[in-house]
């Protein structure tokens, strides 16, 4: 595990601010993290992965976290595809992608369409199948990683209203990939919007556990990807508590070191509980889902929703230490202020995961 945190940071070195403003990772980074294995690590070694456990990979995932938001983000599309096929796919399904997922080949996940956000019960994109062939008609918005993906990963449904997943080639005709301009965060993560109009891919495309119900289907893929996301959160927490007690420790006004400021060591230490607090939950939902436990649903859902609120409280704790220091494009305080704000809104909104934590609650015995 240290030789791959030592060779991101090596490759990433101080290029993530230059990727933020430009809104673009470089494509041959991508393939390289890819071919080595990096960007799914759980995949396992008989399919050209690391094989690395729900932790392991959670530490690599903090790690990218904490050197770029945006690297973080395709990291967590391709984990998420690549755990959709595992878990969705058939036998000859997973030898194919897992492979191609290992070898440098780069995959998006697209759930959300315009009407269907929160509610992915009302998703609307449709798979059809002919014969040998699967017709796909619809429309995906914001999904993450897909301007640079090869494959597309798209729920649908089926015409007797059952689930389906389809994976679709990016180069694959009547497919239009539409870049989101300007996102406010995680700006180089190749978010698009996705059209697909009479989409023609082999039936064989269409994983072979479809034919369940959707939000079944969807609830597989997304326990992967609020795991990622909220070791993702952790990462930013701690760029941003190294960058706020740098900063602390050498920056004086009033004759002392902004760390002797009382209301300013305050901050630190709100900072560094937050991170504290992001590093237990994610390891508790990552030895759940290590140990197989039933219980690891929930504590995903519980870690996302602490993770993703503690980073953007804490990411704006650190802006206000550096102030005007940080206060720079690109800085890495600038961008986890913008990058945890959008941790609170994906993979299940703050909102959708206090209602989840609610029925759990709920459902407790007295
Ligand atoms: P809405 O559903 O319109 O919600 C708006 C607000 O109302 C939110 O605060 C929400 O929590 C709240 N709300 C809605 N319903 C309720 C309710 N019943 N009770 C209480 N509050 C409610 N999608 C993909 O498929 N794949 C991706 O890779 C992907 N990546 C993304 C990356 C980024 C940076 C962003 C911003 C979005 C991405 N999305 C992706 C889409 C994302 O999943 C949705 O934005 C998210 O599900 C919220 O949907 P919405 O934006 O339509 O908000």
């Amino acid at each position: 595990m240290p030789d791959h945190q030592a060779l991101l940071t090596g490759l990433v070195g101080d290029r993530a601010a230059g990727w933020d403003v430009s809104g673009e990772l470089p494509r041959d980074l991508l393939v390289r993290l890819g071919a080595e294995g990096l960007l799914c690590a759980e995949v396992e070694a008989g399919y050209g992965g690391l094989g690395l456990g729900s932790r392991g990979n959670g530490e690599l995932t903090a790690h990218v976290g904490s050197l770029c938001s945006s690297l973080r983000s395709v990291m967590t599309s391709q984990g998420m595809a690549a755990w959709t096929v595992l878990r969705i796919g058939g036998t000859a399904q997973r030898e194919t992608y897992l492979k191609e997922l290992t070898s440098g080949k780069l995959a998006a996940v697209g759930f959300s369409e315009r009407q269907a956000g929160s509610d992915l019960s009302a998703i609307r994109t449709r798979v059809r199948i002919e014969g040998d062939t699967a017709v796909v008609d619809g429309h995906k918005v914001w999904t993450t990683a897909a301007a640079y993906a090869d494959h597309l990963v798209v729920f649908g449904l089926q015409e007797d209203g059952s689930g389906a997943v389809v994976v679709v080639p990016s180069d694959t005709a009547g497919l239009r990939v539409e870049r989101v301009p300007n996102p406010s965060g995680c700006r180089a993560a190749g978010h698009a919007h996705l059209y697909f109009d009479g989409v023609r891919v082999p039936a064989d495309a269409v994983l072979a556990g479809s034919g369940a119900s959707l939000p079944m289907l969807v609830a597989v893929s997304l326990a992967y990807g609020r795991t990622s996301v909220a070791w993702g959160c952790l990462g930013i927490l701690r760029a941003c508590t190294a960058a706020a007690t740098a900063h602390a420790k050498s920056r004086e006004q009033f004759g002392q070191p902004l760390a002797g400021h009382q209301l300013v060591a305050g901050h630190l230490a709100d900072l560094w509980t937050a991170e504290q607090i992001a590093a237990r939950v994610c390891e508790h939902a990552s030895d759940l889902w290590d140990e197989g436990s039933p219980e690891a649903v929930t504590a995903t859902v519980l870690a996302k929703h602490v993770a993703a609120e503690r980073a953007a409280a804490g990411a704006a704790l650190a802006a206000q230490i550096l102030a005007s220091a940080g206060a720079i494009e690109g800085h890495v305080v600038e961008r986890a202020y913008r990058d945890a704000k959008l941790m609170e809104i994906i993979e299940g909104s703050s909102e959708m995961s206090r209602m989840m934590l609610a029925r759990h609650a709920l459902a407790l015995p007295a």
